[in-house]
């Protein structure tokens, strides 16, 4: 007998059980009171009309409340299946395969959740500098090899509390959270220092350093639009790249030369 069976014949038992005990206490009260005689087929009536009526019903009703539960338990189940499917969906949605930092729609909400926290936040834009050449002289998949690199770079300069993503090819996106300008300019700096410092050796040893260009902007009040504060940093950025690149940039005005 399996475990299911056995659940259903003790339930069945506690019901029936008391059911022969309430029938023989009614019929035999009842018949004392009428002053009539309690007879063989009394005790034969009140054991056997339980039994027979109540158990198939109690067996009915144990029965479908075992698969009720069951059908409980798989519906908890696939609700558990399907916001752990649901989870990894949203993560692969929102990362970059390839560095698993997040991607732009990523980057975008988290910035949008931190600008909702708090204020006083800075945006740098960054961007690998003569990646084309890069490509050209190792191949695609060194160039591959050389993001992932520059992406683990960026999360070791920056503190935890910071928001990393990679919003395009070679470009990525740094939230600098609650920070002053200063502290802004200078860990920007970090991270154009730390990118130049990554081992980047190819076969012939002669391969010249990474290196990022780096444009930043204030992301103010929340009524300045993020796309603005993009472009302001963008607009540094092509100013470093302008000045001759692997630079900080902030409103025009270079911070640090290599
Ligand atoms: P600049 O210093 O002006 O930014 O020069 P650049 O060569 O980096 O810029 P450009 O926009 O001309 O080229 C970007 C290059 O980045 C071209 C493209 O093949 C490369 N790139 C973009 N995404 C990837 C990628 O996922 N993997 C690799 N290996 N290369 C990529
Ligand atoms: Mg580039
Ligand atoms: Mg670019």
């Amino acid at each position: 007998m399996d475990q299911r069976t056995k659940r259903i014949a003790a339930r069945t038992l506690l019901v029936v059980g008391p059911a022969i005990v309430a029938t023989f206490t009614i019929s035999f009260s009842l018949r004392w009171s009428l002053g009539l005689t309690i007879d063989w087929l009394g005790w034969i009536e009140c054991l056997t009309i339980p039994i027979v009526v109540g158990t198939p019903i109690a067996v009915y009703i144990f029965t479908q409340a075992e698969k009720l539960q069951k059908t409980h338990e798989k519906l908890e189940q696939s609700f558990a299946d399907l916001a752990k499917a649901h989870e990894q969906l949203s993560f692969v949605a929102s990362h970059d395969q390839m560095t698993g930092l997040l991607n732009r729609e990523g980057f975008l909400r988290h910035v949008d959740e931190q600008r909702d926290r708090s204020e006083g936040h800075y945006l740098l834009i960054v961007d690998a500098d003569h990646f084309k050449s890069v490509n050209d002289r190792y191949g695609h998949p060194k160039g591959d090899e050389a993001l992932v690199k520059i992406a683990r770079a960026l999360q070791y300069a920056v503190r935890r509390k910071d928001i990393v993503g990679r919003i395009g090819g070679e470009e990525f996106a740094i939230l600098l959270v609650s920070v002053s300008k200063d502290e802004a300019m200078q860990m920007a700096e970090l991270v154009r220092r730390q990118v130049q410092c990554i081992p980047w050796q190819t076969e012939d040893q002669d391969g010249s350093a990474l290196t990022v260009s780096i444009g930043g902007a204030e992301v103010g009040r929340r009524r300045v639009k993020f796309p603005e504060v993009m472009r302001q940093a963008d607009r540094c950025l092509y100013e470093a790249k302008r000045q001759g690149r692997n630079r900080v940039s902030f409103d025009y005005v270079l911070s640090a030369v290599a």
